[in-house]
């Protein structure tokens, strides 16, 4: 079975519990094999919002890349139900970042994720659970050198504590 590995992401209201929501939603459906630790990231681009609480799992599925896609979009509507009638947003962010050795361009769903070698936000983690990871060549340990200077926080061991 092809081992997949998402991101998830919160800066919004619960952020540790809304991360918590996701991998037990993500539980239900996929055999996860590694969770990282929590880190806390400056909001990038749009600055005027809360800080992001970020961590990468990896999991096993025997089903489709599109079929994950439309799991993980389900489980961000529930979260996201939730937080709309509290707030009127958004809370939980999840990405496909690699689909075993896939690489997919539909109008849907880019894999690799085509942003993630320039997020330490998304390396960090995805190199605490996966260090001698590369894909085609390319390194998650040498592209995170690359990337000095993005601030990214360790928050918390598991986002059960934190
Ligand atoms: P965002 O709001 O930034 O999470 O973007 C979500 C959109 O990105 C959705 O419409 C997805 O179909 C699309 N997408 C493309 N590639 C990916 C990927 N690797 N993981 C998750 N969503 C993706």
């Amino acid at each position: 079975m092809p081992l997949v590995y998402l991101s998830l992401g919160s800066n919004l209201g619960e952020r540790c519990d809304y991360l918590r929501r996701a991998i037990t939603m993500l539980d239900e459906h996929y055999a996860i094999v590694a969770i990282s630790s929590v880190y806390e990231t400056a909001a990038w681009g749009k600055t005027d919002q809360p800080d992001f609480l970020n961590l990468v799992l990896a999991l096993e599925t025997p089903v489709d890349p599109i079929t994950l896609l439309d799991t993980i979009q389900a489980i961000e509507t529930e979260l996201g139900r939730v937080r709309r009638e509290r707030w009127g947003e958004r809370t939980i962010d999840i990405d496909i970042l690699f689909f075993g050795d896939q690489v997919i361009d539909q109008a849907r769903l880019s894999v690799p994720h085509p942003r993630l070698w320039e997020r330490a936000f998304v390396l960090k983690p995805l190199y605490e659970i996966a260090p001698t990871l590369s894909f085609r060549g390319r390194s998650i340990q040498q592209a995170l050198a690359d990337l000095p200077g993005q601030d990214v926080r360790y928050y918390a061991e598991t986002a059960t504590d934190c």
